[in-house]
């Protein structure tokens, strides 16, 4: 992946670049950056410019046979870690995982761990990344360069690296062989284990902007006012954009679905509450978790908009009509609790709970939210 298949992100590429040709870059880096910013890409981006035999100024060539490497997933100096299961008993390794890696990376360099999850099960198996994986990776960092250049680590979802695997992987992070750089990528610092944190260079990559996914998208053949509808709904998350733009636009069925709740949850219509609850129990895990994302952000505009005004408010018409009413109930003294218990549902989704009793449950405590006074 070249740096200028990379949507938006110019101020990350420009600070990477500069500080490799200034000889700036650690040992260990950490592309920080929330889902869909497009941080495994970047890694990746900045792992080939690297190795690039003829990189200019600005980018890796994409011919040279590291690029051609890169390209399909196949450079021998870049090693993967990522989270899996374990197949039967055996000390399952990502090397058990390799062909479905590259296959999701085939796909896109912006999926998620749903996406990967998907890919490999159809279960709700948890994935992690064993003690075994950590022997794996030193075993490899061990193994002399092919191409005589650096050689990476990547380590994706560095969240999943758990006490028992970090602490086998401490010193050779810290001082690994050389020429050997540490890519780790993650999403949020809140589950990295500090041991991790403290030993990495961090590149902080923000959501990409609406213009940018706009653009991006009116190049693969969408309209204008559907680009700048998905960019929207997309919030700076690429994975989104992509998604909406295979689909009938969820997400606006999301803001009538919203309002809707946010009525009924108001008058404490509990016939309409269940059945909404019934309905929502019948969508797919991901979209329920979708929905509850989606009312999240509604919530944090509202509280925006009710103490701001509209100037940095992010909402289309249809949710500006509805938020001029609603704006109001929303403040700090229920804003934060009722983020909690999104939050809270979200969780529960998340592990399987099951979702009528989530969504009932929570249109309840969501009511006398928006009545307290
Ligand atoms: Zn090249």
């Amino acid at each position: 992946m070249r740096f200028a298949e990379i949507i938006g992100q110019d101020e990350v590429k420009t600070r990477l670049r500069m500080a490799f040709e200034e000889g700036r870059i650690a040992h260990a880096l950490m592309f920080l950056g929330p889902e869909g910013s497009g941080n495994l890409a970047l890694a990746l981006a900045f792992a080939q410019y690297v190795s690039c035999e003829h990189r200019t100024e600005t980018d890796s060539c994409g011919q040279c046979s590291n690029c051609r490497g890169f390209a399909n997933h196949q450079y021998p100096d870049l090693y993967y870690t990522f989270p899996f299961f374990n197949v039967g008993d055996k000390a399952t390794t990502c090397q058990d995982w390799m062909k479905d890696w590259r296959e999701f990376l085939q796909r896109s360099h912006y999926g998620g761990l749903d996406e990967w999850r998907d890919s490999i099960t159809k279960d709700n198996k948890q994935l992690h990344i064993s003690v075994y994986e950590a022997a794996n990776i030193i075993h490899q960092l061990s193994l002399k360069s092919f191409s005589g250049r650096h050689k990476f680590q990547l380590i994706w979802m560095a969240e999943f690296l758990k006490p028992d695997t970090a602490n086998k992987l401490l010193k050779i992070v810290e001082e690994p062989p050389e020429k050997t750089i540490f890519l780790f990528v993650a999403s949020s610092t809140e589950n990295l284990l500090q041991t991790i944190l403290s030993r990495v260079q961090v590149i902080h990559i923000p959501r990409i902007q609406d213009h940018e996914i706009r653009t991006r998208l009116v190049q693969l053949g969408a309209t204008e006012a559907r680009s700048t509808e998905i960019a929207h709904f997309a919030h700076g998350d690429w994975n989104k954009a992509t998604r909406l733009l295979a689909t009938e636009n969820p997400d606006e069925n999301f803001a009538i679905q919203f309002q809707t709740w946010m009525r009924n949850c108001y008058k404490k219509d509990v016939i309409a509450l269940v059945k909404w609850s019934d309905m929502m129990h019948a969508h797919s895990r991901e979209d329920q978790k979708h929905f509850i994302q989606y009312a999240m952000d509604q919530i944090r505009q509202n509280l925006i908009l009710n103490y701001t005004g509209d100037a940095i408010v992010r909402m289309n018409q249809g949710e500006k009509a509805f938020a001029d009413k609603f704006a109001p109930y929303i403040n700090d003294l229920n804003a934060e609790d009722l983020m909690d218990e999104l939050n809270a549902a979200y969780r529960d989704i998340s592990q399987n709970v099951y979702s009528k009793l989530v969504f009932t449950d929570l249109s309840m405590k969501v009511h006398y939210m928006l009545v307290r006074k």
